[in-house]
């Protein structure tokens, strides 16, 4: 069973609203079962990102490692 089964470390990216910064971060906590870092949107994201709540123009944007799969 050699180099069969590898874990990668997985990314994931969320975007959060300043209204829902709170309840997403929890969300994201949940899902990759460790705390996000969190950084301010980019000028350049604020054209394709949404909150991942409601759907607006995001302020944050999460980023959590996980080998969760
Ligand atoms: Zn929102």
């Amino acid at each position: 069973m050699a180099g069969t089964h590898q874990t990668e470390p997985h990314s994931i990216t969320w975007y959060a609203c300043n209204e829902h910064i709170e309840v997403v971060l929890d969300q994201l906590v949940d899902e990759a079962e460790t705390a996000p870092d969190l950084f301010p949107c980019e000028p350049e994201e604020l054209g394709t990102a949404t909150c991942h709540w409601c759907g607006s123009t995001p302020s944050y944007r999460l980023s959590a490692q996980t080998n969760h799969e």
